[in-house]
Order: C-alpha cells, then structure tokens, then sequence
C-alpha cells in the first residue's frame, strides 16, 4: 500500500481502494477519442492516484471530506460513456467509481416515480421498471452502459425524448454530496414554486457542483401501443418541411430520426415510433403519414423502421465491448467527428447551408446531416482525410470550431445531449456570455478547494 492507499483506508474498506493499472487506466478516460481533440487544445493527460469504489452516500461523503483534507481532485465517474471528455482524468487525484452505488430503491408506482442510486445502469432501471409495468423514458443509444448519475450530469437525449424529454427534464428530486461534504436533498415533486430549483446545480453539472448519489425520476407505463413508420424524401429540405408540420400540428412522436446518409441512400429518411395509448398512436401515425406523402415522400415498410428500433442500442454494446478504440486517432488515416447543436427552426436549413460552404473551404467532407427528437435539433457528421488535407485532425477540428461559433451567433446552442468536458470547454465563454462568470462565482463558492472534477465546463 502506498501512503494515500494508507490515509484513504482508515476511512473506507481497503479491498474498495485500488491503484491496479489496468483499472486505473480503464477509469482514466471516457469515450472521447484521441482523434477527436483539437490538437491546439489537447489538455495534458494524468493517470489517477488512486480509484475508490463507495457503497453508500456516507461513503461519498467521506471521500469528499478526504479531498479537501489533501487538496485532491475527485473524477465521479460512471459508465465512462461521455463523448466530451467530462471523465477524463488531467489531474492526479481520485476516481470515484459510481457502479457499485446502483440499488433500485423505490419503485412508487402510484406516484409514476423511481428512487435509484446513481451508478445504476439504464438498462437494468428499465428492465426493473418493466416487472413493475413500467419504463425508464431515457433511451439513449447507450442504455446498456451510461449510468442514471452520469445521464443527468450531462443532460442526456435518448431515442424517446421526443415525449419524455431529456434526462434532466425526468429528474423529480436529487440527492448529492456537496463539495463541502455536506448533503444536499432535494424535494421530488412534480412542480414547486418554493425557490431556486436546485436540481439544475446537477443537471448539466458534469460533477463540477456535487456527486450525485441517488436520483427520484419519472417513470411512464409501458405503451400500450408503438407504431412505426419509414419515408424516404428526395431532399433533406422536403423532409424538413414535412417535420416542421408534424410539429406545427402538435404531432408528437416518441422517436424522430431523420437524416440523409448518402452512402447509405439517397435523399432523407426519416423514422418515426409513437408510442402510448392505442387509439391515440393510430391517429397520430396516420396523420404523420398522410403529410411525409403530401410532401413527396415515399413510404418504406414499417418493418425497416421496426429493425432500426430493434437495433439501436448494438452500437454502445460495442463500444463496450472495445473500450479501447477511445484511443484511436483517425482510423485508416481519417478522422471523424460530428456536431449536435441546438437551434431556432428558423434557422435550421440556412445553418445546413452555410456549413457546406464551411467544411468544403477547410477540406472537410459533410456526411450526413440530420435531426434528432424535433426539427430543432440539428447534426452533422464529419470526416477528413490524410492527404486531403495537410493537417487531417486540425482541418476537421477547426471546422467544427467554426461550425459551433455559428450556430452561438444564429442563437442556437453549441451541444444538446453530450455536454462540455474538456472538448468544448475552449467555447464556453462565447456560449454564456457573462453566464460563464456566474457558473465560476457559485463553483468557487461551493468549492473553494476546487476538488470536483477541475477543469472540466472551462470551469
Ligand atoms: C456509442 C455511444 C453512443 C452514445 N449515444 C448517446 C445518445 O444517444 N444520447 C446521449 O445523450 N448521449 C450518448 N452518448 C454519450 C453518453 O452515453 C452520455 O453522455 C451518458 O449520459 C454518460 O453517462 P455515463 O454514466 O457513461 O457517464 P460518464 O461518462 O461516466 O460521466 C459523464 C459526466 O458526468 C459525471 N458524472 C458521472 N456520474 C456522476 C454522478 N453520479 N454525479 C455527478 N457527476 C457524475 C462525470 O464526471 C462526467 O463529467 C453516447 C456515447 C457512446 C460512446
């Protein structure tokens, strides 16, 4: 045992301190490739002293206090699944390791809520939850790996977001351990008027502002009825006019998926599930139906979108199963990357425009645009290649940077579901404006030590 193993096991049973390489070095990074950094803004990378894996709140607590006791930074980290970077660890100092915090501790299926510890894994809260007659409404691709903890901090969008919201928007009440050690429990009701809601201190935070420890969340009975449908449309800007519609309509469907892959088809195509009640999903599919053909669609058997549902969640097994390939640079001397923002509908299609026009000057290729939940919620995905271009990683990079400046001058928002980490910490200050300065103002109040996750949200 090394001193701090020593220090750290007077207060926490020593078989749950490790400093084992191979388990440091799996809870040293998320899914943040290395082909995915800025090379100008590349932080320096320091492997962890020491990972911790708490049982209980107390436990947490105790850690905390522990922390500023030695001026140690503390990573909470859950199913490592963050694309930004939020579980990177660029100081040397503790990994809290969530996953043994994940009891499902209340299913109160009068009220439609859950209270769970926050290393639970999705899939095993969902999987629970339909004992009970009941789903969990996050569903993002890596329901098989992010935690309840880890979906919250980085106000995750799953494939259902369309009627259950993002993660945050399923939070009732929070339990966290402050940066002072101190607990923080907030009331799970559907509504209160009673004050500053202080779950969007975690919501978002990227444990910047608390490790959360148990969660009271939303939960939806199981659909009675899920209805499916595949169009394909001979332009993105037909499909666009069509959604905008749906939603002009109030259409809600759980899932909308659209985008226009040309290496997979051509032209855009679009998903749709809607799921709830019987009578209800009937109407609103047909109706969804009726308007993709009023604008020249075509329609694809619904089996298509049936194995598109059935398929979803095959990309995060795999990442699971290779944790590895967070390492990788740019696969066969080409670098991916992809942008999700957050913009007016109005602007939508001139973005789409004009970042044609970006990419092509900076010898980038555009290959895929698509929405995601509403016509609100734009992405792309991008690739350069070596020898293309002089600096592939740079190239790709520099037009993502000038791709999100844009969207922060249309109004719209740099991210919708991945968070900031370190990869888009460098564009925070356009983001909020003087907002940043307030966010630093409450992180060093609440955390003058600067213990929880330092240098993550350019905090
Ligand atoms: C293949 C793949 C597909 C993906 N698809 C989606 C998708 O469809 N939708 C989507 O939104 N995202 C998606 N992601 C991103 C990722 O799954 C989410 O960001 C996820 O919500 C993170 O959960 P996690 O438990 O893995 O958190 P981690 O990666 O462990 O942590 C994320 C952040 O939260 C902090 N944190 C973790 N637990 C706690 C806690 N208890 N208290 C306070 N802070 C905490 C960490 O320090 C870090 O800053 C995908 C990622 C991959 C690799």
């Amino acid at each position: 045992m090394n001193p701090l193993q020593e220090k750290l096991a007077k207060i926490i049973d020593s078989e749950r301190i490790s400093t084992e390489s191979d388990y440091l070095d799996e809870l040293s990074w998320d899914a943040l490739s290395e082909g995915r950094f800025h090379p100008r803004h590349r932080p320096e990378l320091a492997a962890p002293l020491c990972a911790v894996t708490p049982l209980s709140t107390e436990e947490v607590q105790r850690l905390v206090g522990f922390a500023n006791q030695e001026k140690l930074s503390i990573v909470p980290f859950g199913g490592g699944s963050g694309l930004m970077g939020g579980a990177l660890s660029i100081r040397p100092g503790l990994v809290v390791d969530l996953r043994r915090m994940n009891r499902i501790l209340h299913i109160d299926a009068e009220s439609r809520s859950a209270q769970v510890q926050a290393g639970a894994v999705l899939e095993t809260v969902d999987l629970a939850l339909n004992e009970h007659g009941f789903i969990l409404g996050h569903d993002p691709w890596t329901v098989p790996v992010a935690t309840i903890g880890g979906a919250i901090s980085t106000n995750s969008v799953g494939y259902r977001a369309g009627i259950y919201g993002s993660m945050g928007e399923q939070v009732l009440g929070l339990e966290a351990v402050m940066a002072n050690g101190e607990v923080m429990r907030t009331r799970p009701v559907q509504k209160h008027s009673a004050g500053l809601n202080l779950n969007f201190l975690l919501i978002g935070g990227e444990g910047c502002f608390g490790i959360i420890t148990e969660a009271t969340i939303r939960i939806f009975p199981k659909p009675e009825a899920r209805r499916f449908g595949g169009f394909l449309f001979a332009s993105f800007e037909q499909g666009y006019g069509a959604i905008q519609q749906m939603f002009q309509r109030r259409l809600r469907p759980a899932l909308l998926d659209f985008g226009d892959d040309a290496e997979k088809h051509d032209g855009a195509l679009l998903y749709l599930v809607f799921e709830g009640n019987e009578e209800l999903t009937t109407i609103e599919a047909r109706q969804a139906a009726a308007l993709c053909l009023s604008h020249g669609a075509k329609e694809l058997p619904s089996s298509d979108a049936e194995e598109f549902w059935r398929e979803r969640h095959e990309i995060a097994r795999r990442f699971a199963r290779n944790r590895r390939q967070r390492r990788e640079r740019g696969r066969d001397g080409i670098y991916r990357d992809w942008i999700h923002v957050a913009l007016p509908s109005s602007a939508v299609l001139a973005f789409r425009r004009a970042a044609r026009q970006i990419t092509e000057r900076h010898g980038v290729r555009l290959q895929e645009s698509g929405l995601w939940v509403q016509p609100e919620l734009f992405s792309m995905r991008l690739a350069a290649e070596d020898g293309a271009v002089a600096d592939a990683q740079l190239a790709l990079e520099e037009a993502i940077e000038e791709l999100l400046r844009m969207v922060q001058q249309m109004g719209g928002s740099m991210e919708y579901t991945h968070g900031v980490g370190v990869k888009l910490a460098p564009l925070m200050a356009e983001e909020h404006g003087y907002g940043l300065q307030v966010m630093r103002q409450i992180k060093q109040t609440l955390d003058p030590n600067n213990i929880l996750n330092p240098g993550k949200m350019a905090l």
